[in-house]
């Protein structure tokens, strides 16, 4: 599944390749991905020229200078494929056409992903998201946002009111890189905690943009497809390794996710 850092770096992507180009035609090959297509989306998109690609929490907005904004998410398996010679894949579900002669393509196994368009003011799936990881979002805006909460951080971080973006991962790495306990209760973290844990989360999601960021000149001359890079951790996955501090790593369920955790560092 794409987290954050994915999704950020195929912003980069779409943004390098789309923007100012006018949208000259939309194939839409199914109803719809996770929810139906609008029935006006080819209307609304076609025509227009691509202002700005942005990201908000893992959606990607792409501005129209109709004033209407492109939504899409990748859901669990979405890809957007830039100039690309061929859309006859089994999940190419939609392709898009530039005024420059190029075709992006969406493809996406699972059809989590999802496409609509909006006009820019609110959407239903924006309007309720916290704040984002790595712009203003300090320490003492994560304490205070803890105070009432008495489920453990884990289940805290992952949740889009606190912070929007983090995703199972990187929840796991911060914590361990934090010393902080997945189990802890939330309302239970001294300041000075959550300031480190917000410090270790802006490091482990900036670190793997600068990682997508390198390998992505290398996944756009393989075949134009955005995202998806191999990525080094300390504790996901890696149940019964050595911890970097000579424990063992252990894994737990919490809330029906995996977390990976070190009871040695971890307090
Ligand atoms: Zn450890």
């Amino acid at each position: 599944m794409p987290e954050l850092p994915e999704v950020e770096t195929v912003r980069t992507g779409l943004a390098s390749s789309w923007t100012g180009k006018r949208v000259d035609g939309l194939e839409l090959r199914r109803e719809g991905l996770r929810f139906p297509f609008p029935d006006d989306l080819e209307n609304r998109l076609v025509g227009t020229r691509i202002v700005k690609v942005r990201r908000r929490a893992k959606y990607l907005l792409i501005d129209l200078d109709s004033g209407d904004v492109l939504l899409s998410h990748l859901g669990m398996s979405g890809r957007w494929t830039l100039d690309s010679s061929d859309s006859e894949g089994k999940h190419d579900h939609v392709v898009v056409h530039l005024d420059d002669g190029t075709m992006s393509v969406y493809n996406d196994p699972r059809r989590f992903g999802m496409l609509d368009i909006y006009d820019g003011e609110s959407h239903k799936l924006l309007d309720h998201l916290g704040p984002e990881p790595l712009e203003e979002w300090s320490g003492n805006d994560l304490f205070q946002k803890l105070k009432n909460r008495k489920s453990p951080i884990k289940i805290c971080i992952l949740d889009q009111k606190v912070v929007v973006g983090v995703g199972n991962i990187y929840a796991c790495e911060a914590l361990n890189r934090s010393g902080i306990s997945p189990t802890k209760l939330a309302n239970k973290l001294k300041k000075k905690e959550c300031e480190r844990l917000v410090t270790e989360i802006k490091i482990v999601l900036s670190e793997a943009i600068q990682a997508g960021g390198s390998t992505l000149r290398d996944f756009k001359a393989a075949d134009g497809s955005l995202g998806y890079f191999p990525h080094q951790f300390k504790v996901y996955d890696r149940e019964g390794e050595p911890c970097e501090c000579g424990g063992t790593i252990e894994r737990l369920v919490q809330g029906g996710r995996s977390t990976f955790w070190c009871r040695s560092c971890q307090k």
